[in-house]
């Protein structure tokens, strides 16, 4: 199990098919102003691998983009609608097909409205993840290994939670309709980048 730093791209050949992990690390929330720093990601196989674009990046990645772009690989993410916008502004590919464990522990654990990571994670694996870096400096000219060890456990869990929340959702009748949510993140991750943001289309005002 190990961290793996790249600078601008993915090598060819570092992950194994099926699913992947992703996160992105950026300069803020505001996708448009606050460039994309990281990606993560990782196969579920024990490693991850950390792509870093450099500020003035042409963010000309193929090798990434291949991975992110294609549609035999289901993209895990927590809180996936904030990655594909930045993935799609940033990298100009729709990082889908997606499988998102908030909204799968929304859907499920509804016993709560604690659905951060770090709550999940413990919740549902029994591990303990820090988010103490998640406000750091992501454009850092070098990332601290506390920075490092915090992007990549963003990405560690997902392949488990999944599993978790596939069985949680299967109990609850409710997988339907968390792939239908699933589905439609692309067109919500667009109506963030339009204008959309801060707006329900869904609700009556
Ligand atoms: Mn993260």
């Amino acid at each position: 199990m190990a961290i793996y730093f790249h600078e601008e791209d993915l090598p060819v050949g570092v992950l194994a098919d099926g699913p992947v992990a992703v996160d992105t690390e950026t300069m803020g929330l505001i996708t448009a102003r606050d460039r994309l720093c990281l990606v993560q990601i990782s196969d579920g196989k024990g490693d991850e691998h950390l792509v870093r674009f450099a500020n003035g990046s042409a963010f000309d990645a193929p090798n990434l983009k291949a991975v992110l772009a294609d549609p035999a690989r289901v993209k895990l993410y927590h809180y996936a609608r904030f990655d594909l916008a930045a993935i799609a502004h940033y990298l100009g590919v729709w990082a889908t097909p997606v499988f998102c464990t908030k909204i799968a522990s929304k859907l499920t654990r509804t016993y709560t409205d604690r659905h951060g990571l770090k709550m999940i994670v413990s919740e549902l694996l029994g591990e303990d993840i820090s988010k103490q870096q998640q406000s750091s400096d992501w454009g850092a000219d070098v990332l601290t290994d506390a920075q490092r060890e915090y992007a990549a456990s963003d990405v560690r869990f997902l392949h488990r939670l999944r599993d978790v929340l596939v069985t949680r959702l299967e109990r609850e009748g409710r997988m339907e309709m968390a792939q239908a949510c699933f589905d439609f993140l692309p067109a919500r991750a667009a109506l963030d980048l339009s204008g959309w943001a801060d707006k329900d289309i869904f609700s009556h005002e």
